[in-house]
Parts: structure tokens; sequence; C-alpha cells
């Protein structure tokens, strides 16, 4: 999933703070299950904001809704008419949500309310760690099943670089050396002679080396 995390209260006080109407929206997809921006999270943002601004002794109207996904037309165009009622949007999506209402509603200004991080998954109650970097030309059919695009700290296929000590990357005792992992998890498959099989240069334009990218599907496309 795509994780996230809510901005600091500051900085989206002062997203708020020249309009008298707003428009929070969740999302009921990634951001909620990392606790960033679904149903529940807008309703305390929505709490706390209309809090701040009432200290302040400014009124600030907020309606609040969770779309299923809001990097998805679809459900992007249901704002319609609470998007005609307000005068800004405050996004608490992915960065890709965020980008969807303003194409949508272009005469409208819209604020991200999180900061997006990275493609990851739950370690374990709230502890979320990075796994992929979407590459465009997954190895991972070759390195056991562990990126080391995500998760090796120079991005090396051909590890480990000779500073992992005791199973660690040399860049911090809290962080598991993906090379290590990577031979372990060969060894527990009994697939230790493919380990030193070298990876040759890769094209990274697949990756966003090669400018923004696009998935065509020319059987779906109308
Ligand atoms: S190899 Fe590429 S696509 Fe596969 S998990 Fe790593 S970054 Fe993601
Ligand atoms: S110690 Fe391991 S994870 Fe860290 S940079 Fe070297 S190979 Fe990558």
């Amino acid at each position: 999933m795509i994780t996230a995390e809510r901005k600091p209260m500051e900085e989206i006080v002062e997203c708020a703070r020249n309009f008298s109407r707003v428009l929070l929206v969740g999302c009921n997809e990634c951001v909620t299950v990392c606790a960033a921006g679904g149903r529940k999270e807008v309703g305390l943002l929505a709490s706390a904001l209309r809090m701040h601004f009432m200290k302040e002794g400014k009124n600030l109207e907020i309606i609040e809704t969770t779309l299923e996904r809001q990097c998805d037309p679809e459900y992007i165009d249901e704002l319609a008419d609470s998007v005609g009622q307000v005068d800004a949007v405050l996004s608490m999506a992915c960065g890709c949500g965020v980008q969807e209402i303003a194409r949508r509603y272009k005469d409208k200004h819209v604020f991200p309310m999180v900061n997006t991080k990275f493609m990851g998954a739950s370690e374990r109650q709230g502890v979320w760690a990075e796994r992929c970097q979407g590459c465009g030309d997954c190895v991972l059919g070759i390195t056991g099943g562990i990126c080391p695009i995500a998760r090796c700290s120079k991005r090396i296929l051909n590890g480990p670089c000779g500073g992992s000590t005791g199973g660690k990357c040399e860049i911090s005792p809290d962080v598991d050396c993906a090379w290590q992992l990577i031979w372990d998890r060969m060894k527990s498959l009994g697939q230790e002679d493919r380990y030193e099989e070298v990876m040759g240069a890769r094209d990274w334009r697949t990756s966003r080396d090669g400018g923004p990218r696009r998935i065509i599907r020319e059987d779906m496309a109308l």
C-alpha cells in the first residue's frame, strides 16, 4: 500500500487560514489502512481545525466526506456538489488523490493534508516499512522475494556491500541488511548456489529515471 503521515497541525492550519468554507476529503484505501487519512482521521482533523479557529475567534465551516478511492475519476465526480459549496479542498489522500482532485476541479484550491511516504507493508501494529520503489522491472523472483532496490540503503543489485555487520546495514543497527535477508532466504530455499549469479546492468528507464510513467492497456482503453 501507499503509506502516508498527517502533516504537522501548524502547516494544516496555514492551508485553511484564508478560507471560510472548506471540504475535508479522506480516502477509504491505503491512507485508511495506515491510519493517516481515512474516515476516522477526517473526523479528528475536522474537530481539531474547528477548535483551533474557534480559539482564534474565526468560524471555519468544514464539510467532511470520505471517498472510496480518491485516485479514481468515478469517485471524484461524487464530490461535485460539495466542491461547489466551498472555497478550497483539503485532501487527506496520498499525492495521487490530491492531484486527481486538482485535475477534475480546475478552479478550486486543493491542499494536501498528509505527507505521502512510500510503498510499504505493516511490520507490526503501528509500524510500516518500505518494501517497493516501483522500479518497473521486478527482480523479486531472483532475490528470494526481498527487494534490494527498496530495502538496501545503496540499492545495490549484487550485495552485500561490505558494510554489513551482524546482519545489520552500516547506516544503522536498526536497519536490516537487505542482502543478508536475501542470503538467509536463499539458504532456507536451498538456493545458495544462485546467490552468486551476477545481476547484470539494468535499464533504469523502467524506473522513474525514464521520466513520468504510464501503463497503457490497449485491451481496456476506450
Ligand atoms: S524489484 Fe522493483 S518492482 Fe520489485 S519490489 Fe523491488 S522496487 Fe518493487
Ligand atoms: S549493508 Fe547491506 S543493506 Fe546496507 S548498504 Fe550494504 S548491502 Fe545494502
